[in-house]
Order: C-alpha cells, then structure tokens, then sequence
C-alpha cells in the first residue's frame, strides 16, 4: 500500500509555482516558476512574501510543539 507512505507529506513547504496562481494573503499572482508556500492540507498557496511569514509561524509552532514533547 504505497500511499500510506505519503502521510508526513502534509507539511507545508516551498515548492517552485508550476502554473500561475493567487497567493491566499496579498492575491497577488504567483508567477508560474517563482517560490511559493505551499500548504497541502489545504491547497493553499502563498507568494514569496507572505510565504516567508507563514512558514516563521509554522516553525514557530512546530518548535513549541516538540518543546512540549520534550518536557513530558
Ligand atoms: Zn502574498
């Protein structure tokens, strides 16, 4: 059952724009191979900029997280 594999693929990442798009924060467009913030789960995609603040508070997140882990 290889898609049982794909379950930590959910986290959000940058990925290069394979088609133009509408960043979900600023509507800017996301040019077809410009950075972009990609969150699977939900098939949002964010440009470059609100991108970066994205992913600060999704590390900011995880770090809590797996410091909460860590202290149990
Ligand atoms: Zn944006």
């Amino acid at each position: 059952m290889p898609f049982m594999r794909r379950k930590k693929n959910l986290d959000p990442r940058w990925i290069t724009a394979k088609f133009n798009s509408q960043c979900k924060e600023c509507r800017q467009t996301v040019q077809k191979n410009f950075p972009a913030f990609w969150y699977p789960l939900t098939k949002t995609i964010f440009c470059e900029q609100c991108g970066s603040r994205e992913y600060k508070t999704y590390v900011a997140i995880t770090h809590d997280e797996t410091m909460v882990s860590n202290s149990l």
